[in-house]
């Protein structure tokens, strides 16, 4: 079973991965900050999580306002180095623990938290500035892999600190309920105050500073009484991002062994690190086969029924390449390219020869097997001038004159090919 064995909260200011990057570790100025970090830095070369969960949030770089979430989780295999305008930095792409991500998530979808879910999105310096402090990279890999969760905290409304907290709650459940023997480290990110918009920017308040670090670490659960407007009021605008940490104590146990706290205000944000040692007990039950119980029982038995493929978070992954280019069908450019040089956009979309096979010979059932998306074939159907109806009878192993025998409208043809169906319609008698 996996353990949580601690957390590790600290700020995500792009200062720290300009120290980082400027070598400013002997600076007066910038030495402040690599000393904060260096203990968190060696419980964590110590301890050797397996996995570290990562909470922060994007600085609108990879979510944007056209689909903003509360709360976003990765469920990839790898993270990319996001560039926020000026070149990403020298860093390695971060490792996903895809199958503890994949857990986590529908262990909190089975306790009521409507999750989002992302992958091929790149990371900004709201997780890896503080990464770039706490862990050796050496230009080709990171040692520890992450499950990254975005909380939104930009755009209001945005989740409340004690929606945060109890969040935590469920995030422990859920990685006490991950069936390997792991060890997981939490890393909470963010604050402490600060302003950085409007007449109020460079805002900083060293005592609430202190009396938060003293609260999260011995009453968490009073901080969660407080409102957005009460963080806002007390550690800035942006201060209020600290409700994130919320996320990490509430999945800690209610007294922690603190390791480590420093608090340092350079320039505009109280950059605070601290190290809580989780002080867990196990039960004498087994309450993860429980939870695992739970996070099956809304798709249990839907596997073993004939022509039911459930497009779960693994098939998602690993089918993402070939959905993804299937998806991009709907820019007239794409599809252009897809008709007229099939097989230069193939390959420009780096897909296996057996994903190829399948879309060149317009395999409506082995795409489905495979895992593409019902949503993408009737795409591609309308672009290659094949209706829904012929997509439906091939799935079932049917001519379609068969197909259509078998409804109440047997002439019934359509497709989502909207009015310009560039494949031609010739399947339309009507036109
Ligand atoms: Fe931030």
């Amino acid at each position: 079973m996996a353990r949580i064995i601690g957390g590790i909260a600290c700020s995500h200011t792009p200062t720290i991965g300009f120290a980082v990057d400027a070598d400013k570790r002997k600076d007066p100025v910038w030495a402040p900050i690599f000393d904060g970090f260096e203990p968190a830095r060696q419980w964590l070369r110590e301890k050797k999580p397996d996995a570290l969960f990562m909470i922060f949030n994007d600085h609108v770089t990879s979510f944007f306002f056209d689909h903003y979430s509360a709360f976003t989780l990765g469920i990839d295999g790898e993270y990319g180095v996001a560039d926020e305008g000026g070149g990403p930095r020298d860093l390695p792409a971060v490792k996903g623990h895809a199958a503890l991500a994949q857990h986590i998530g529908a262990s909190l979808m089975a306790d009521e938290f409507d999750m989002s879910f992302f992958q091929d999105k790149r990371l900004d310096h709201g997780s890896l500035s503080p990464l770039s402090m706490l862990c050796d990279h050496d230009g080709a890999a990171w040692p520890i892999p992450i499950v990254p969760l975005a909380v939104g905290v930009l755009q209001f409304p945005i989740p409340s600190a004690r929606r945060c907290w109890k969040l935590g709650q469920a995030l422990r459940t859920a990685i006490e309920s991950y069936p390997e023997d792991i060890s997981v480290a939490i890393v909470a990110t963010g604050g402490l105050s600060h302003q950085v918009s409007g007449a109020r920017a460079g805002f900083n308040n060293t005592e609430w500073d202190r009396q938060f670090l003293d609260l999260f670490e011995n009453d968490p659960e009073a901080l969660t009484r407080l409102t957005i407007a009460d963080y806002a009021k007390l550690g800035g605008v942006e201060g209020a991002e600290v409700i994130m940490w919320l996320i990490m104590r509430g999945a800690l146990s209610p007294n922690v062994r603190k390791l480590h706290e420093s608090y340092y205000l350079p320039s505009m944000t109280g950059i605070a690190v601290a190290v809580y040692e989780n002080q867990d007990r196990p039960l004498p039950v087994d309450k993860g086969a429980e939870q695992r119980a739970r996070i099956g029982r809304e798709l249990a038995g839907a596997e073993t029924i004939d022509g039911i493929h459930p497009f779960t978070h693994a098939v998602s992954v690993k089918a993402y390449r070939l959905n993804r280019f299937l998806h991009r069908l709907i820019d007239p450019e794409h599809r252009r390219r897809f008709l007229d040089e099939p097989e230069a956009a193939f390959a420009a979309a780096g897909l296996s020869e057996a994903e190829k096979d399948m879309v060149r010979r317009r395999d409506w059932d082995a795409l489905i097997r495979y895992g593409v998306i019902f949503f993408m074939l009737e795409k591609l159907g309308a672009v290659v001038g094949v209706s829904n109806l012929h997509i439906y009878a091939a799935m079932r192993g049917q001519t379609l004159e068969e197909f259509q025998a078998t409804r109440n409208a047997p002439n019934a043809l359509y497709s989502v090919a909207g009015k310009q169906g560039m494949g031609g319609i010739a399947w339309d008698k009507s036109k």
